[in-house]
Order: structure tokens, then sequence, then C-alpha cells
């Protein structure tokens, strides 16, 4: 048995669209009526999780670019 490292790898995050989050819950459709899409404009009944009109590939291209930009910062700024 090998002791344990300080540091683990970190998780694989491979972002594809429509792939990375699950809005199958009712809590992500409004039935009240569609509302304008918090990053496009058009009309969506659906909800992000903080209850915001948003498309579900709207939200997953922001969280990608979120990610990517996160990732650039890292490595402009972390460890060598
Ligand atoms: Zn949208």
């Amino acid at each position: 048995m090998s002791p344990a490292r300080g540091r683990r790898a970190p998780p694989q995050r491979d972002y594809v669209p429509g792939q990375l989050l699950d809005w199958r819950d009712s809590k992500h459709w409004d039935y009240d009526g569609p509302r304008p899409c918090r990053y496009c404009g058009f009309d969506t009944q659906l909800r992000d999780s903080h209850g915001k009109p948003a498309h579900k590939t709207c939200a997953e291209e922001a969280l990608a670019i979120q990610a990517a930009e996160a990732a650039d910062r890292y490595q402009q700024n972390g460890p060598r």
C-alpha cells in the first residue's frame, strides 16, 4: 500500500453542449408562460437554477465560457 499523496488530480471536465445540465426537474419549467431568455432574448418557459428565464443550451454555453475563462486565468496565475 502506498501512502496517500497530498494532491489529487483535478476532475476531468469536458463540456458537451446539451449534455451538461439536467433540467428535467419541474422547477426548471415555468407554467406561467414564456419570458425572454436572459442570454439570447428569445422567449422560453425554461428557468435556470436561479429561477431566471434561460434556454438550457444558452445556460450551458455560458457555463462553458465561464469554465474556459477560469481555466485561462488559472494557467496565467497558477503554479508552473
Ligand atoms: Zn436563450
